[in-house]
């Protein structure tokens, strides 16, 4: 007997069908001899429809009052989830109790529309758990120390469920969801993409961080942290298949890096298009300019991510980088107020239709010449590079939006990842 955590994301939740059929799933478990604690996500659609009232009230939420307001609505999908599961189970003969974030205790930053997990009490679901209840607690959802609800950001379930397997010391923690496993990319996208049987945690950091959205980064950190065994699997399978096949099936994340997964130089690529590119042409290229621009970009609390800055001539030099899209008015006012009066004549010009692809790999750490094919391929396409950024066992590069696709299965072919999965 072992205590399971399962988690259903949007789609597996559904429809009343699909629900029953998550419940006749997690009975199944349950009566197999499991302690099991299940964590919903709103019904599909939801917590979209929800921000879409918001933002008809408030089309800019901005203030950290209105953001309270936001979590106050959004994390009502879940809640609706959890009852309705816990309704399901009861049908099915099983004892269940839902909770909400706030219930359980799970405690959080005041970061509202992003929170931060700061601690689980366990005291509550021990106690179900010891009297035989499935115990459905809601995702996505948390409370701040002032009693505020605040949510996890977008895809959040999959961190509450993984917080809450580290918290109970889970023996594993199954994400289902409308995939059945981790691919090599975004099979929506590429028709030929492959399962990877298992991926490393280091993999799947990088993939989950670069765009890939079948896990959320912070749930893959919050598993590398305390070590909770993650699967990602299908919630589309008949449920009442065989519970060992079921527990072998999916994309494993593991902590050790075997010898088969060395052989794949590039395990996957990711692609994201929630950026934006920004750049200050002819800024005086002097010490301290970096700063000069990024500094205050940092105070307004915005991420950066790609910058290249390049060679200067006559003392000049065009400086650019990358902010999410959902930032980047805020970031081109902000410059023209408070950093072009002091740039001597430099000219702001933006692109918020770019994208990122990138390619992860460990095996890159010990092959040479990866890059280069990735910048071989996309020439042979005709894609233009306008950025590069590398670290030890990924290279992303920046290119116009358009050519995603295209990119995305060039890549694909060329690394030969519909052959080489794990
Ligand atoms: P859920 O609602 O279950 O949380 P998500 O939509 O958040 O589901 O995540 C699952 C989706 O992630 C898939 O439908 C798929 O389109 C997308 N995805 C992106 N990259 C990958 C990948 N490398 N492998 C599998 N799925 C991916
Ligand atoms: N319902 C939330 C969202 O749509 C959380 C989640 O699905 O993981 O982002
Ligand atoms: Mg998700």
């Amino acid at each position: 007997m072992a205590l399971i955590v399962h988690k259903y994301g949007g789609t597996s939740m559904g429809s009343p069908e699909r629900i029953r059929n998550v419940a006749k799933r997690v009975a199944k478990w349950a009566r197999a001899g499991h302690q099991m604690i299940v964590v919903p996500s709103a019904m599909s659609g939801e917590t979209n429809r929800l921000l879409g009232l918001a933002k008809e009230l408030s089309p800019e939420m901005v203030t950290p009052s209105m953001l309270r307001e936001l979590d106050m609505i959004a994390s009502t999908g879940e809640q609706v989830s959890v009852g309705l599961l816990s309704l399901a189970l009861q049908a099915e003969g099983m004892e269940a109790v839902s909770y909400a974030g706030w219930q359980v205790p799970i405690r959080t930053d005041s970061s509202f529309t992003k929170a931060r997990i700061e601690s689980i009490d366990d005291s509550r679901v021990r106690a179900d758990l010891a009297a035989g209840k499935v115990v459905v607690i809601t995702g996505f959802q948390g409370v701040d120390a002032d009693g505020n609800i605040s949510t996890l950001g977008r895809g959040g379930s999959d961190t509450s469920a993984v917080a809450v397997a580290a918290a109970l010391k889970a023996e594993e923690c199954l994400i289902y969801t409308d995939v059945d496993g981790v691919y090599t990319t975004d099979p929506r996208i590429v028709a030929e993409a492959r399962r990877l049987h298992t991926i490393s945690f280091e993999e799947m950091l990088e993939m989950a961080s670069l765009g890939s959205k079948v896990l959320q980064i912070r749930s893959v950190e919050f598993a590398g942290k305390y070590r909770v065994p993650l699967r990602v699997l299908s919630s589309f399978t008949p449920w009442d298949i065989d519970i060992d096949e079921e527990a072998e099936s999916g994309t494993l994340i593991t902590f050790e890096e075997d010898e088969k997964m060395e052989q794949a130089v590039v395990s996957g690529i990711a692609f994201n298009r929630d950026e934006a590119k920004i750049s200050l042409l002819g800024v005086p290229d002097k010490p301290g300019i970096a700063f000069h621009i990024l500094g205050p970009v940092a105070e307004a609390n915005i991420d950066v991510d790609v910058i290249i800055q390049n060679v200067s001539h006559d003392g000049r030099t065009d400086f650019s980088f990358t902010v999410h899209r959902n930032d980047y008015q805020r970031t081109m006012d902000l410059l023209k107020s408070a950093v072009l009066p002091t740039t001597g004549g430099a000219e702001l010009t933006g692109d918020p239709k770019i994208c990122k692809v990138s390619i992860v790999g460990i095996g890159m750490r010990s092959h040479v010449g990866v890059a280069s094919k990735m910048f071989r391929a996309l020439a042979e396409e005709g894609i233009n590079i306008q950025m590069i950024s590398t670290s030890e066992i990924k290279t992303s590069v920046v290119i116009d939006e358009k050519y995603m696709e295209l990119a995305v299965r060039t890549l694909h072919k060329a690394f030969d990842l519909e052959q080489t999965g794990s």
